[in-house]
Formats: structure tokens, sequence, C-alpha cells
């Protein structure tokens, strides 16, 4: 296993860098202009603007270099400017920027299903469709199952998050920001409860019982014969990286099997060994029929792609799945680019390593803070998918104040670190998987004691 970064080259220096009064002029002056222009509904968590990024580096336009536990959302698993991607953009973008898929198709796109269909879990047959997007993936898994199966109904769970576009929201659990005053939303979805180990009413609940429980709802408000699909993230991803209990999966999968409902695993987060797996799924065996994955899949370039059972996906008749864009040959050739560095640089296991390393400091960390200053109400993850639940000492009660305080000081520090959850309190560490030792090292250090001094 690869436990160091080092056959990794970086074309920037690994090291953070700011300025103590930033964002600097350059990012001042683009932060007014911005405001005239870019609406004011796309925010962004951080005020300084990007000339550079390399590895776990990304550095401003002032001259500021930050660590980056982000990954813009864990998207640059294989760093921001991995060569093999870079040189496999530069060599498509040469030939040709696109034709469509549709009308004249190229190589790379079935490629890139190749690889999917043999990297996605399971050894049976195999489709794939390649689309733009996270929440376009979404979509077209649900159209999918809807037709293979007749019917309407897609149960969805608490916490989950699903995309942005009409049907996207309806799955997704929660209202602000994501879907308050956007609807009426798409109708036949359904909410079953989660398995949230952390905040069960009863902490003795197995996976398997937390199973029954949606089960039986779904049954009693549904029918499970009228059921198209079941979608949840493996891993929850803005819901709080929720990891549900042992057997729960397995459990819904086994019965969505037995009432001929399509398992959809959305991995669009946890996908691409950023949870020490290549998908994480993979952790209890359970093999989905329709995943839908996107944002580690290509680098950083657009691309996303639903991969399932030949039966379901054959299905649909010709003309029914595409979009102008879908599987773009330069995103395409990113996509063959970073599974190559995947492999190359052993990401999967770079993944495990990372959790070694910050769950242990994690863990450290919880034990240093007690009284009135023991605010780590839960630590979870897999992989560099990985989280901290902030509650108020001596109680579940969500801590959403101390967690906006931490992410704010650690970013003062020169570390962006991104936030999530239905109840806003929990801070997520999603670090490129090419991430130095050091660098994450110093990014934990900075985490430790911004907890530490406002706990
Ligand atoms: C981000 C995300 C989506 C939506 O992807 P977009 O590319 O933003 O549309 C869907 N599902 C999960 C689990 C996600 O994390």
């Amino acid at each position: 296993m690869t436990t160091t970064a080092s056959e990794i080259t970086y074309r920037l220096e690994q090291k953070r860098r700011v300025q103590a009064d930033f964002p600097g002029p350059k990012s001042v002056a683009l932060t007014e202009r911005r405001k005239a222009v870019v609406a004011a509904g796309v925010a962004s968590a951080v005020p300084v603007y990007v000339a550079d990024a390399d590895g776990g580096i990304i550095h401003d336009v002032d001259g500021n270099a930050f660590i980056d536990l982000g990954s813009g959302i864990a998207v640059t698993s294989v760093g921001a400017s991995d060569p093999a991607v870079v040189g496999a953009v530069k060599e498509a973008v040469e030939h040709f920027t696109h034709t469509c898929f549709m009308v004249t198709p190229y190589e790379s796109y079935v490629a890139l299903a190749e690889q999917l269909n043999r990297l996605t879990p399971g050894e049976h047959e195999k489709r794939t469709v390649l689309f733009n997007s996270g929440a376009e993936a979404v979509e077209n898994a649900v159209k999918v199952a809807r037709l293979a199966t007749g019917r309407d109904a897609v149960v969805a769970f608490d916490h989950a998050y699903h995309g942005r576009t009409n049907l996207t929201m309806a799955l997704t659990a929660k209202a602000m920001p994501y879907k308050t005053n956007f609807g009426p939303f798409a109708p036949e979805v359904y909410r079953m409860p989660m398995s949230y180990p952390y905040r069960e009413e009863n902490p003795e609940i197995t996976g398997a019982e937390a199973a029954k429980r949606a089960i039986t709802m779904i049954e009693k408000q549904i029918g499970g014969d009228q059921v198209a699909a079941i979608i949840i993230e493996p891993i929850q991803g803005e819901g709080g990286f929720i990891v549900p209990a042992e057997g729960f999966l397995p459990a819904l999968a086994d019965w969505a099997k037995d009432k001929g409902i399509v398992f959809i695993a959305d991995e669009v987060q946890s996908g691409f060994c950023r949870t020490g797996e290549w998908f994480a799924v993979n952790h209890e065996g359970v093999v989905p029929d329709i995943i839908t994955m996107a944002k580690g899949i290509a680098g950083g370039m657009p691309l996303s792609a639903i991969t399932g059972r030949a039966d379901l996906l054959d299905a649909v008749h010709p003309g029914g799945l595409g979009g102008t864009y879908g599987g773009n040959p330069v995103a395409c050739a990113a996509a063959l680019a970073a599974i190559g560095s995947m492999q190359e640089y052993n990401l999967a296991g770079r993944a495990r390593h990372i959790e070694e390393i910050a769950v242990a400091r994690l863990r450290e960390l919880q034990g240093q803070l007690s009284g009135a200053s023991d605010v780590i109400g839960d630590i979870r993850g897999r992989g560099a998918m990985l989280a901290i639940e902030l509650v108020q000492a001596g109680s579940k009660e969500p801590n959403p104040e101390l967690t906006k305080a931490v992410a704010a000081a650690c970013l003062k520090e020169g570390v962006i670190i991104l936030t999530c959850g239905t109840y806003g309190n929990v801070i997520r560490l999603l670090p490129p998987l090419v991430i130095t030792d050091e660098l994450l090292n110093d990014g934990l250090d900075v985490l430790a004691s911004a907890i530490k001094a406002h706990a």
C-alpha cells in the first residue's frame, strides 16, 4: 500500500502561506466586479479568487497559498492540475472540442464506458450513459428506473442530497438553501427515515432494524409493488457525512431486489476512491442496479455517468437518453486520465492512509476536550470523506454557530474547510487524495487549534 505521496510530483510548493489581512487588493477588486454582474444566489465560501492550484494547495490572485481540504467539493481527488489529466485534456482539445456523441460518436466515450462497467461493483452485464452534472445523472437514473419498471414512486431518505434541478430538489431533504421558495416540486417522491447512528432515539438499533423501519413505512405508505426506485447515498454528503449502521444498505438492497425495485446508489460524492474503495458500496459488498457518478470522475472537468444493469438501461428506446454535451470528448479524456492516476498512485490506499492520520488526530483532540469544551459529538466517515459533528457541550444539541466560527478561523489561517449537515453543525474533510502528509497534518493542526480556541 502506498503510504506517502512521494512519487507524486507537484508543480507548486506544497506549503501554506497567507497574509494576515487577506483578501488582498486583487480579490477585493474582483469581489466588487462580481457583485455588479453575478447573481447573489451563487454564494462562495471563500472571499479570494484563484490563480493556480496543484496537489493540496490553492494560490489566490494576491499570492496567498491555502491548504485545500475541500477539493472543490470532492472533485479534485487527483489534484486540480494532475499532469496526466492536463496532458489528456490538451491532447484531446487539439483535435476536437465537441461533435456530440448523438451525432458523430468518438472512441473516448466508449473507452470510458468500458472502464466504468469494469470498475463499478458487480460482475453482471452493464451499460453506461454519460452526462454533465451529478443532478443530471440522478435525473436519468430515475428516468431509466421508471421506464424499466413501469412504476412511478421514488423513495429517498432523510438528510439526502441529490442536486438542484426540479426532480433532484424533490429528492433532496434540506429546505434551506436548496428548496425554499423553489417549488412546486416533482411528484411521487417519498421520504423515509435514514440510519443515522449518532442521532438514533434508540442507540442500540441495528442497521437491519433501521432498514426494516424504512421498509415497513414504504410498504404502508406506498406499497412495494408501486416503487420504481430507491435512491440513496451510501455515505450521505451534504446531509452530514452520515454513515448508515452496518447492514442497513444490504438489507435495503436485498428487499428492493425482492420487490423488483431499482436500487440506485448515488455515489456522486462518495465515488472514485474517496472512501478508500472505488465506491462506498464496496465496503459492504452491495451491488446497486444503477450507480450515479460525477464529482471525482474527471479530475475537475464536468462529467457525470450512470452505470447499471444492461437489461434496465437497454430497455430505453433509442434517443430516450442523451444530451448535447453529455460525454464531451475533452471531459472523457480527462476521466480516462484521472482513473489512470487513481490506479497509478493507488489513491484508494491514499484515502485509507488519510483516514488513519486524520481519525487518530481527531480522536486525540476529542479526548483533550472536556467539560464545557466537550463539543465533538461524533467523528465519522470513511477514507478521505471524514467529518466531525459539533454539539453544545454535554448534549447532542447541534452547534452550527461553533461550526461556522471554526471554519472561519481555519480559513483565516489559510486552511479551506467545508461545513455541511442538516443542522449545519458538521465540519467535513475532503482533501485531494494526493495531499502530502505534511500538508494534511498542518491543516489538522490548524483545525485542532481553531476548535480548542472556540469551544
Ligand atoms: C453534488 C451531488 C449531487 C449533484 O451534483 P451536481 O454536479 O452538483 O449536479 C448529487 N448527488 C450527490 C450525492 C452529490 O453530492
